[in-house]
């Protein structure tokens, strides 16, 4: 492989304009391929091995996807593997992703690969990266079925759920039990709504169960004892209509894989069709054994514009970044990242003559 030399410094702004349509059009000129303009070439790859890749992407959600789609259609080489399953794989449609409000997730992610063939430069595989190692621009990428080299990785792996040690929590889990109004909120509008919020949620108890009373009047929040509610939110949930209960919780009861009402320690049944949770989350083993920093709460660090983490040449996109966690948002991030890798690795390939 050929040393890299270092991209041309951009600012800020730079980055900016050169990842948008006016820095597509300076940047484009110099993406044709070396072997012609055919479209099915693309500029990068032409001299390089099979095993050989501009940006390895890893994880097949939103925001890898994405990510593939926008680096395909700017002519990068690109492999996207997806070991499955992904976050929402519990859920049984999608919402709130305009054009795809609806989708069962797994219709979404096959109008994504489906859409994808049209780039022939773009490769999907179902297959688990293993490791990732090398510097910046000569990554060596372990899968379970062999190795590849990426000029760049980009993380898309999402977050894995710890689910709540309570019985029928994980049976529940995307379908009475969610993580995010905005998602299940319509479908289960004027329902009775439970919110089991823990220790390290109290901050946002009054948020979210204040918030909740826009979908549906009959709100009651769960603490389990786990923790004081200050008695000024206590009245300020009297107020809103929201009742609170602090009895340990025994177990969830359910009919027809549905949620019926929560079962406090005591034997009492609290009526509830949907039950919203924010388990704790945690990385996967790779992101883990890449190294890359991670803030207080346990998501990668980026840089917000470039999304570079701090392993140089590793950028990361989607619910691994950030508890603002959607499958649109993931999408956008990833279409940055995309975006932000293609501008710097294209200006470093043409200042050097890589591309003929
Ligand atoms: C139950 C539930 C319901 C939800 N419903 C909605 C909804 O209706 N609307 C909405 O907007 N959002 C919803 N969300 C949130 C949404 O699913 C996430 O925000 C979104 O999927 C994040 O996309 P992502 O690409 O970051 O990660 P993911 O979609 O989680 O994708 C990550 C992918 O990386 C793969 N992966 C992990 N490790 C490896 C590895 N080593 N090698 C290869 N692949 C790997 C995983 O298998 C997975 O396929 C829901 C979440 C949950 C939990």
């Amino acid at each position: 492989m050929a040393n890299e030399p270092g991209a041309p410094r951009l600012t800020r702004r730079g980055w900016l304009y050169a990842a948008t349509a006016l820095g597509a059009a300076v940047v484009a000129p110099g993406c044709r391929s070396v072997r012609g303009n055919k479209p099915e070439q693309d500029a990068t790859s032409a001299r390089r091995s099979n095993m050989s890749y501009d940006v390895v992407i890893v994880g097949g959600g939103p925001a890898g996807l994405s990510a593939s789609l926008a680096l395909g259609r700017a002519r990068k080489r690109v492999l996207i593997c997806d070991a499955g399953p992904r976050r929402n794989a519990a859920a049984e449609r999608v919402h709130n992703f305009v054009t795809r409000d609806g989708t069962p997730p797994d219709e979404f992610r096959q109008i994504a690969r489906k859409q994808l063939e049209r780039y022939p430069n773009v490769e999907a595989r179902d297959v688990r990266v293993e490791s990732i190692s090398g510097p910046r621009g000569a990554f060596r990428v372990e899968l379970a079925s062999g190795v590849v080299e990426a000029r760049r990785v980009l993380l898309c792996t999402g977050m894995i759920d710890e689910m709540l040690p309570f019985d029928g929590f994980r049976e529940l889990w995307g379908r009475s039990i969610f993580q995010c109004p905005y998602c299940h909120g319509w479908e289960m509008r004027d329902r009775r709504w439970g919110y089991l919020a823990r220790a390290a949620d109290s901050a946002h108890l009054l948020p979210f169960a204040l918030q909740a009373r826009g979908w549906t009047r009959d709100v009651v929040v769960f603490t389990g004892g786990a923790f004081e509610v200050p008695a000024e939110s206590r009245a300020t949930l009297e107020t809103a209509g929201v009742r609170l209960e602090t009895s340990a919780i025994a177990r969830l009861v359910a009919r027809d894989e549905r949620l019926e009402a929560v079962e406090l320690a005591g034997g009492a049944r609290v009526p509830c069709d949907a039950l919203f949770a924010h388990p704790p989350q945690r990385q996967i083993d790779l992101v883990r054994a890449m190294g890359v920093a991670l803030d207080g709460d346990g998501y990668v660090q980026i840089d917000p514009m470039k999304r570079e983490t701090s392993v140089p040449g590793v950028y990361a996109a989607g619910d691994l970044t950030t508890r603002m966690q959607a499958a649109i948002a993931a999408a956008t991030a990833g279409t940055q990242a995309a975006a932000m890798i293609n501008v710097e690795l294209t200006m470093e390939l043409a200042s050097s003559g890589a591309l003929g």
